[in-house]
């Protein structure tokens, strides 16, 4: 018999996962690291970095995974370290002296819902701006002890990580995240099992895990459905964020919405509050009025009341196209049975959603917001303006100065984002309890004593790590992905510390204009290469993968990056994240923004850089357009004043503007160093941008504002509104019924002015009288003039006159406005009627207008 060459069978493979049994004593880490209170933590942070420096980065700053990683020898190398150890105790003590201290009961709870949260680099469920706001709100309201529920997706994908082919071309990865690695918890049964949410969709019920964020004393849930209970179809609702095509992303803000609001039922979560950061999660309010209707059996107008009375609409986004509209039919498709549960229309539905009701128009879901929140706010003082005129349209009786849309200015969580060697510095100079009292300006005047040389020292430290950082992690990267090492060699080389560096990181999204500064290569290469003076730019950023122009942009700084003149001096650094972040904004000297005004809503890594003493320069857009008021002295503003019409003009103009600033201003103010080789005028910038901007633009002050201005009133308001089985709430009812009922009936009897049309004068007292037959609505409605002053062609809004009720005849009302001319120009006024009720929080919550 031949024998055969070779016999074997498949192996017998037994699965078996060694867990890194922490030893006791190491406990207290294995418990930290399954709450985030380290990432603003400088000891805690540095705790876990401490443990191995080499892992700490390799694991993306990720102490679950660390733990698992360290060998057994390490551990027990720890556990013989007495130093380790003790340090161990004390942050171990400090974390559970923070978690011990009670929530207020002086401010609402509050439901927070959003489509992303950048809390940490290890948790991929961020994309930029508006998650890190999140996130970083998130911190505050554990900071300061404000009871608030978080809700979000886990994302298995998360957004895309960056890298940069050779000839500059974006490519967007997505690494599917370990859930057992993340420093989260699953939330799982009284057995242990995973907690299953059900959510109903037509035809079929979609299942969700629920997974929870441990922030400080906050918890956030996220909802997961990437699990085999779910066909493949519906598994990606989690997969990614902002991907995939617009049925998944109704699928999304279903899940995020009403999948929400019953994960929080599930859970035994009540709050007195929503908010909805952002239209994504506006749904949430559909499944609050489907309970209020099915379960308290109350009327769908009622339920409409209290819905409204205890919800906040945050937008993010200035322009129209910027928000999600959802075609009819697709809506439909979704949201088909909500109507019947609610005992309304499905016109009636699809009207919540629309700018001009019985219009053909696609469902929106700010428009939905809206009309299911009381209370809006934009995110600066000029994005507020902005969107008061975006959602005009709305409320059509009204103009748009007399919109209810508010504002808060975002800020940043200053724990989070000052580097500790800042922190150390506050701490030590403004007092220990400086924290609590962060946005108490006479703390932070105190950095006038600090001496200049310090802050200087101070500066150049971060400078330095920053430089450490790029020569470190992005030398190998570049020479993986960007061959010729000899050039990236001298790229790495060039990064000079005594050269003025200015940063510039950001999504690169077109209105960004990270353009700008290349206009004119000539005049930018002189800047850089002034061999007394030198520069250097520093940029970093991520363009969506569907965004072809934001793309280019980056192709194009590449390019220029590798001119023969740029090099070293223009540096692009890929896959801008919290980490990168982080460096940048205490790393740099001065942080450059140059959006087209005003589509920058506000902003915040600006707000970052005042915290570590890097000043702006800026244009005045967004937070900025506040902060440069507080303080001339302390970075540099790009007028607001609009000199073209025509884009390309204007990005011309704002060009050459900061070339001159830079070579006139900003470099000779940067180099007027002194024999101890720094500028003191430069300090005193520095000085001056942290004493009287950086307290304005903490979250300490935003959640403040937030309670002050929108969630001490609508609490308020909204237990009036559900006291005695919500007696209120059904009064408001009844009176819009009537008042609706009745408006079409309401006539004008008569309107007697006594103002004299053809040559009125200034100081002339006039008067009007109008009857009205208010069709049994007696005092229910109000008659006001509106007063229009038209000035170079432009009519402004100067104000409204009350009219006085002052006579009554059966169903006719006697209205009567005295007033003076008091000033002189050209005008226009009209006659308006409404309805007015003091259990209405502001006019357009019952927008009903007649004009006479
Ligand atoms: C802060 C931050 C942002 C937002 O910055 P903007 O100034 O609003 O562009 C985006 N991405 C990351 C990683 C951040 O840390």
């Amino acid at each position: 018999m031949k024998l055969q060459v070779s016999n074997t069978n498949a192996p017998v493979w037994r699965d078996i996962m060694v867990k890194s049994d922490l030893p006791s004593k190491l406990k207290p880490l294995e418990v930290m690291s399954r709450n985030l209170w380290w990432v603003w933590n400088s000891e805690g942070k540095s705790l876990f970095r401490d443990l191995d420096h080499d892992l700490w980065r390799a694991t993306g700053e990720n102490p679950v995974m660390l733990l698992q990683k360290l060998g057994f020898e390490r551990l027990q190398e720890i556990i013989k370290d007495e130093d380790m150890m003790s340090r161990i105790e004390k942050v171990y003590a400090d974390f559970k002296a923070y978690m011990k201290e009670p929530m207020r009961k002086d401010v609402p709870s509050v439901a927070y819902f959003s489509m992303e949260y950048g809390l940490c680099n290890a948790l991929k469920i961020y994309s930029g701006g508006l998650g890190v706001l999140a996130g970083d709100y998130i911190k505050e309201a554990s900071d300061s002890r404000v009871d608030m529920t978080a809700v979000g997706f886990l994302y298995r994908y998360g957004y895309f990580t960056q890298t940069l082919s050779v000839d500059g071309q974006q490519i967007a990865n997505y690494e599917a995240q370990n859930f057992n690695q993340l420093p989260i918890e699953q939330v799982v049964d009284e057995n242990g099992n995973p907690v299953i949410l059900e959510v109903p969709y037509p035809g079929r019920v979609i299942y969700s895990h629920i997974w929870k964020v441990n922030v400080g004393r906050m918890n956030l849930y996220l909802m997961d459905t990437d699990f085999d209970m779910n066909s493949e179809f519906d598994r990606q609702i989690t997969h990614q964020l902002y991907g995939g095509d617009w049925e998944n992303r109704i699928k999304q803000e279903y899940m995020l919405g009403i999948g929400g609001i019953l994960m929080l039922k599930k859970l035994g979560i009540k709050t007195d509050l929503y908010h909805c950061n952002e239209g994504h999660a506006a749904l949430l309010n559909l499944q609050r009025l489907v309970d209020y209707v099915q379960e308290d059996k109350l009327d769908f107008n009622v339920a409409l009341e209290i819905v409204r009375a205890s919800s906040l609409y945050t937008v993010h986004t200035p322009v129209p196209a910027g928000h999600d509209y959802f075609d009819e039919g697709l809506f439909g498709k979704y949201m088909g049975e909500f109507p019947a549960k609610l005992g309304i229309s499905w016109a009636d539905l699809m009207n919540m959603g629309r700018e001009n009701p019985n219009s053909d128009e696609r469902f929106s879901m700010s428009v939905f917001a809206l009309n299911t929140c009381q209370e809006a706010n934009g995110v600066s003082w000029l994005h507020g303006e902005v969107s008061k005129k975006m959602f005009a349209g709305i409320w059509k009786g009204y103009s748009w100065e007399e919109s209810h849309v508010g504002y808060v200015t975002n800020g940043v969580h200053m724990p989070t984002w000052a580097a500790s060697e800042w922190k150390a510095l506050y701490e030590e100079t403004f007092g220990k309890d400086f924290f609590q009292h962060q946005s108490d300006t006479k703390f932070w005047e105190k950095i006038y004593t600090v001496s200049d040389e310090d802050i200087w020292n101070l500066r150049m430290t971060m400078k330095n790590k920053f430089i450490n950082f790029v020569r470190r992690d992005f030398r190998e990267k570049w020479l993986k992905n960007q061959g010729d090492p000899s050039r990236i060699m001298s790229i790495v080389d060039k990064i000079n510390p005594n050269a003025l560096i200015i940063g510039f990181a950001r999504r690169f999204a077109t209105y960004k204009r990270a353009h700008l500064l290349f206009s004119d290569l000539d005049r930018l290469s002189a800047i850089v290469n002034n061999p007394q003076f030198p520069v250097q730019f520093i940029f970093s950023g991520k363009a969506h993968p569907a965004d072809g122009a934001g793309q280019g942009l980056i192709k194009r700084i590449m390019e220029i990056s590798r001119m023969p003149q740029f090099l070293g001096k223009i540096i692009f650094l890929e896959n801008y994240d919290m980490i990168v972040a982080k460096r940048l904004v205490s790393g740099v000297d001065i942080w450059l923004n140059t959006p087209t005004r005003p589509l920058e809503a506000s902003g915040t890594s600006g707000e970052k850089a005042e915290m570590n003493g890097v000043l702006n320069f800026s244009v005045l857009d967004g937070w900025w357009y506040e902060g440069y008021k507080f303080c001339k002295q302390a970075g540099w503003a790009l007028t607001e004043k609009r000199t073209f019409t025509d884009q390309s003009q204007q990005d011309k103009l704002d060009a050459a503007t900061i070339y001159s600033m830079l070579e006139n201003e900003i470099v000779p103010l940067y180099f007027a160093k002194n024999s101890k080789g720094y500028s003191p005028e430069w300090i005193q910038y520095i000085k001056n941008s942290i004493a009287k901007i950086a307290p304005h633009f903490t979250m300490k002050r935003m959640i403040d504002d937030y309670i002050d201005r929108f969630y001490d009133k609508e609490a308020k308001r909204s237990k009036k509104l559900v006291a005695h089985d919500y007696a209120v709430a059904k009064e408001i009812v009844e009176w819009k019924e009537k008042v609706a009922a009745a408006w079409d009936g309401v006539s004008v009897v008569s309107i007697n002015e006594t103002i004299d049309h053809n040559s009125p004068k200034t100081g002339e007292a006039y008067s009007t009288e109008i009857k009205l037959d208010t069709n049994g609505l007696g005092t229910s409605l109000a008659i006001e003039q509106v007063i229009y002053k038209v000035e170079d062609g432009i009519e402004k809004m100067v104000g409204t006159e009350p009219f006085k009720v002052v006579g009554h005849d059966g169903n006719i009302v006697t209205y009567e406005l005295k007033n003076k001319l008091r000033e002189a120009g050209v005008f226009r006024y009209a006659f308006r009627i409404y309805p007015t009720n003091v259990l209405l929080p502001h006019r357009q919550d019952f927008a009903y207008v007649r004009w006479i």
